[in-house]
């Protein structure tokens, strides 16, 4: 579940996962299978940020192993040309609201410190968003076609760069140019040059300060594919 990292991090994480796993501080407590904390790299520079399991993932205890999560494993590798385990992968609450719906903010607050921990342990340089959930946690914000693509600062000099939701993209099939899907696309091609230039030891501002430049030429070129 938690690949890669010292002793210590592994040791961190185990312990906040061990403390989801008993967690009753608010009602999803009474409806779930298994706790969901998250899985993946510990060591990596991003960490994705989904809003909460769903069927699969309360069954498995895994994230993102939906349909959802196989369409952003997809984009993963043919758009960032990375491997889901080469990023850390978690969720806003760590246990299934029921018929999937939007956690309530009591929900998001009682979960907030096991967040808040991860974040901690990995040290982050990029956290990416997915959908509008994990957007207002970060950011405050709530419009996704306003905030993606851009770099929002978030504490102890973390960036915040939100995208589509995979199961909203799954709903809007489209992939012409200007789509969700499209824009999705080209975020995940920027994700991915990041995550090398980071992981060559790039300062994450000189990085992002490259990659809005990138941004602008792809969306005026129309490239999300090439
Ligand atoms: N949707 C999410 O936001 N998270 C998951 O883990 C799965 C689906």
């Amino acid at each position: 579940m938690f690949l890669y990292g010292n002793e210590e991090k592994q040791k961190n994480m185990e312990m906040i996962a061990k403390r989801i796993e008993v967690c009753e501080k608010c009602p999803l407590n009474l409806t779930r299978t298994n706790t969901v904390p998250g899985s993946g790299n510990v060591d990596s520079p991003i960490m994705f940020v989904g809003e909460g399991p769903g069927a699969d993932e309360d069954a498995l205890g895994e994230p993102f192993v939906g349909r959802a999560g196989q369409l952003l494993e997809k984009m993963l590798k043919e758009y960032a040309k990375l491997e889901r385990n080469d990023v850390f992968i978690t969720n806003i609450v760590k246990c299934r609201p029921p018929q999937n719906r939007v956690p309530t903010q009591e929900e998001v607050k009682s979960c907030q410190s096991y967040l808040d921990g991860q974040i901690i342990v990995i040290k982050p340089k990029i956290i990416v968003t997915l959908g509008n959930t994990p957007l207002y946690y970060f950011t405050g914000e709530s419009k996704i076609t306003q905030s993606r693509g851009r770099f929002f600062n978030w504490y102890g000099d973390i960036k915040i760069f939100p995208t589509f939701h995979p199961s909203y993209l799954l709903r809007n099939q489209s992939s012409t140019k200007g789509s969700p899907k499209w824009y999705a696309y080209l975020d995940m091609r920027i994700i991915g040059i990041m995550y090398r230039a980071l992981k060559q030891g790039k300062d994450v501002e000189e990085v992002t300060k490259t990659v809005e430049e990138k941004i602008k030429s792809l969306e005026n070129a129309g490239g999300s594919q090439t």
